[in-house]
């Protein structure tokens, strides 16, 4: 005879034979007694676990990247400059522009020792201790949202967080282009 219960991770009512209410009562966090083998659907409804091992490599190169478009975006907007204009990175003290080795996210700051290879002015360590925070966020994200939206979400939110971030640093001023639509951001 089936008996009413509830799921032990998501809480709500589930109809489940008799054998199971003893397991269902000792389930492990994330397993539900409709679907035994799988994720509770209503615990998880939009989590899926990627099935290559290297999607978390994937997540903190994409992780750098985006940490690297957030150092770049907080200096040009912290000194009233555009995102997208000019295209390519440039050292601020002589207007070298980088090339695809000098701009690679954390390894580039390492192979340039910290220092721009035209002129030698230092290039500030925050650069890559942001690529590397924005990195190992992603590297984390990935592993409690899966490949998901809420993955996308999350790694936009942070990105905006760095970027305020880095302004704020420099100027002490947050611009309400970037908290307005970060508060809508996070209500996402
Ligand atoms: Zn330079």
């Amino acid at each position: 005879m089936w008996a009413q219960a509830k799921c032990a991770s998501c809480r709500e009512a589930a109809l489940v034979p008799p054998a199971r209410r003893i397991m269902q009562q000792n389930a492990p966090f994330g397993k539900c007694a409709r679907r035994a083998e799988s994720p509770c659907p209503t615990r998880f409804p939009t989590r899926r676990s990627p099935s290559s091992p290297s999607f978390p490599v994937l997540a903190g190169l994409v992780g750098l990247a985006l940490g690297s478009f957030a150092t770049c975006a907080g200096h040009r907007l912290a000194h009233g400059g555009s995102v997208l204009s000019p295209a390519r990175s440039y050292c601020p003290a002589c207007g070298h522009t980088l090339s695809w080795r000098e701009n690679i996210p954390l390894l580039g700051w390492l192979l340039l020792l910290g220092k721009c290879r035209h002129c030698g002015a230092p290039i500030p360590a925050r650069y890559p201790l942001t690529e590397l925070a924005s990195g190992a966020f992603a590297v984390a994200a990935a592993h409690v949202f899966g490949f998901t939206p809420h993955l996308a979400v999350a790694l936009a939110f942070a990105t905006l967080c760095l970027v305020l971030s880095l302004i704020d640093l420099q100027t002490y001023l947050l611009p309400d282009a970037l908290t307005l639509p970060g508060a809508a951001l996070a209500l996402a």
